[in-house]
C-alpha cells in the first residue's frame, strides 16, 4: 500500500462525509464482512415522541404527575428516550426541579425530584434498571410495559422505591436505512440488528429492513459480547452506532464507525466517523476502501 494511495483513498472519503482515522482503518473497512448496526439514532431517527403514559393501577398517580415526574428527570438525560419525555413535560409546563441527577446507559435515569425539602427519589428506564435499585416490578407493571410496548419504547417510571407507571415514545425510520441495509448486503456483509430496545420494537424496525439477525435487550456490555460472539465465528465486524452505549462496542469491532450526529463517545471510539446521520454513507465506505485498496496491492 503506498502512503500516496491511502492519502488519496482518506481524502476522497473526506470528500463524501467520511472521516477515515488511519490506513488500518481502510484496511479493516475493506474486509469486514458482518455489519451490526445500533437501532435507535443509527437505523431509526433516535427523534423520538411522546406517545402515551400509563400510570399503575392503584398507584394513585395520574397521567399528567407521571409525565411530570419523568419528565423532569429526563430534561438532564441526553437520550433520545429522555428528550422525547421531558419536551412532552415541557410542553405541559410541568417540569420540576432535580437534583443529584445520573444518566445510566443501557439501563435509564436516576435523581431526586421536587423542590427543595419536598424532594422524591424517582427512577425512569427499563425493568431490570428498577430491580436493580431496589424496586418490585409486578405482573401488573409488566402487563402495563407490555401493553405500552406495542405502541414504542416503553420505560417504567418509579417514585420513593415503588413502580408508578409506564411511559411510551416512538421514533422512526430514517428514509435511508432501507437502502443502505440493501447496498450492505448487497456488498456482502450479514446485517445484525443490535438495540437495548424492546423485542417488539426491535422486530419490527428489522423486518421493515429485512434484517433476520436480531439481538434485542441488551446492555452497552452486551453488545461487546455479540460483537465477539461474531469474531469468535470468523467474522470480521464492522459496528455502526451513534451513542456512549455503543462505544464499548465500536471499540471491540474490527471496524467501529460512528454516526456523526451520534455522542462525542461513540466518534472517539470509532475507526471511522460518518459526518450525516446517514447509513448509506456505511456503504460508500466500504465501496471506497475496496477500490483504493485494490488500486495500491
Ligand atoms: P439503543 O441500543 O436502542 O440505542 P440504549 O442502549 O441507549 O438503546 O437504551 C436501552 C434502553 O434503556 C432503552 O430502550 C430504555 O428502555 C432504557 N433507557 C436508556 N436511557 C434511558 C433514559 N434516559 N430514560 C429512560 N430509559 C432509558
Ligand atoms: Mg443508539
Amino acid at each position: 500500500a503506498t502512503p500516496t494511495a491511502l492519502m488519496v483513498g482518506t481524502g476522497r472519503g473526506a470528500q463524501l462525509g467520511i472521516l477515515i482515522k488511519g490506513p488500518e482503518a481502510l484496511e479493516a473497512t475493506r474486509s469486514v464482512d458482518a455489519v451490526v448496526l445500533d437501532k435507535t439514532g443509527t437505523l431509526t431517527t433516535g427523534e423520538m415522541t411522546f406517545a402515551a403514559a400509563l400510570p399503575a393501577a392503584g398507584s394513585g398517580v395520574d397521567a399528567d404527575t407521571l409525565v411530570a415526574l419523568a419528565g423532569s428527570l429526563e430534561e438532564h438525560s441526553e437520550h433520545p428516550v429522555g428528550r422525547a419525555v421531558a419536551a412532552e413535560a415541557r410542553r405541559r409546563g410541568a417540569l420540576l426541579p432535580v437534583s443529584d441527577f445520573t444518566a445510566l446507559p443501557g439501563a435509564g435515569v436516576r435523581g431526586r425530584v421536587g423542590p427543595p425539602g419536598a424532594e422524591h427519589p424517582v427512577l425512569v428506564g427499563r425493568a431490570a434498571l428498577l430491580r436493580a435499585e431496589g424496586v418490585p416490578v409486578d405482573e401488573d407493571l409488566l402487563d402495563a410495559l407490555a401493553e405500552g410496548e406495542q405502541g414504542g419504547t416503553a420505560v417504567l417510571v418509579a417514585r420513593d422505591g415503588t413502580a408508578i407507571g409506564v411511559v411510551v415514545v416512538a421514533d422512526r425510520l430514517r428514509d435511508t436505512s432501507v437502502e443502505a441495509v440493501a447496498g450492505l448486503r448487497s456488498l456482502g456483509l450479514r446485517p445484525v440488528l443490535l438495540t437495548g430496545d424492546n423485542a417488539v420494537v426491535a422486530h419490527r424496525v428489522a423486518a421493515a429492513l429485512g434484517i433476520e439477525e436480531v439481538h434485542a435487550g441488551v446492555s452497552p456490555e452486551d453488545k461487546v459480547a455479540v460483537v465477539r460472539a461474531l469474531q469468535a465465528e470468523g467474522r470480521r465486524v464492522a459496528m455502526v452506532g451513534d451513542g456512549v452505549n455503543d462505544a464499548a462496542a465500536l471499540a471491540t469491532a474490527d471496524l467501529g464507525l460512528a454516526m456523526g450526529s451520534g455522542t462525542d463517545a461513540a466518534m472517539e471510539a470509532g475507526d471511522v466517523t460518518l459526518v450525516r446521520p446517514d447509513l448509506r454513507l456505511a456503504v460508500d465506505a466500504v465501496r471506497l476502501a475496496r477500490r483504493t485498496l485494490r488500486t495500491i496491492k
